[in-house]
This record gives structure tokens, sequence and C-alpha cells, in this order.
């Protein structure tokens, strides 16, 4: 059975969960309307928990010896692929990439893409998806800096 990612908290302008150690996503099941019912545990989708209006987020956990069982492409989003751990191999396109903690990938919409975890360790990595060509300006441009006083916590009380 699959674990649920529930909000912790929630404000006006934002909304947080935990999804818990990397390690462990196997715990939460993704199952694609077109499965038949067959999951892909160690699939966690963000969007529709916190909220998210522009981008889908997934947080990943292939165990060693497992593979994307197909290759998949999209009709209007491109995809960010962010590996934080384990070692892995990406092909887009038929063209080879060996990825590890550190490796990023942008794909197109319109690329094929497959990937396997052929080591021993689990592979861990964050997959964003946002429709291509819809930026409008960079972030730096986009970020504001705020002149309001900011308070923390004592640490030993926090
Ligand atoms: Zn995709």
């Amino acid at each position: 059975m699959s674990k649920e990612l529930a909000v912790q908290a929630a404000g006006k302008n934002f909304a947080t969960a935990q999804a818990g150690a990397f390690a462990e996503l196997t715990q939460y099941e993704y199952v694609h309307a077109s499965a038949k019912g067959k999951g892909f545990p160690g699939k966690l989708f963000l969007q529709k928990v916190l909220g998210l209006t522009s981008m889908e987020v997934s947080l990943n956990n292939l165990p060693a010896g497992k593979a994307m069982p197909f290759s998949h492409r999209h009709h209007d989003h491109e995809e960010l692929y962010i590996f934080v751990s384990g070692k892995g191999q990406f092909q887009i396109d038929g063209q080879m990439i060996e990825v590890r903690e550190g490796t990023v990938i942008r794909i197109a919409p319109e690329g094929s893409r497959i990937w396997r975890n052929h080591s021993t360790e689990d592979l861990c990595y964050v997959v964003i998806q946002a429709t291509a060509n819809s930026l409008r300006v960079n972030g730096v441009e986009d970020g504001e800096m705020m002149r309001e006083d900011v308070v923390w916590p004592d640490p030993q009380h926090a």
C-alpha cells in the first residue's frame, strides 16, 4: 500500500510537506492512469499536494538494478532532471549519458528519454517539468529584495 504525502502546514502564500529521506521514497507508489494498476514505487509527485501552479515536480528513487520500462516524451513540458545520489545511465534520442550526483539534464518536450540504475545503490533524483518557452524573465530579475526586519527564534529553543 502506497504512503500518501500530506501537507504539513500551509498559509496564504505557501504549502509545505515532509516527504522523508530519498532512501525511503519507495514507500510512495505512483500509478499512471494508463498503466492498468501497475505502480511505480519510488516516484512521488508534488504538484497536487503543494498546489503548484506553474510546474510539476517529482522526487524519485530508482533502486539498484531497476530500469524505466519504456521511453517517454512530452507534448508541452520541458523537463529538468537533477541527480542527487547514486549512479545510472540515461539515453536521450539514443544518446547515452552517465549520470551521478550533480548531473543536471534539460530535455525538450519531443526528446525520447529513458534511464536505468545499473549500479548497486539507489539512484535518487528530482524531476521538474514546466511548459517549454513559458519563462518570461530569469529568476534573478524576478526577485525583489524585501526591506522588512527578520526575527529568528533563539537556536536553543527552536
Ligand atoms: Zn517526463
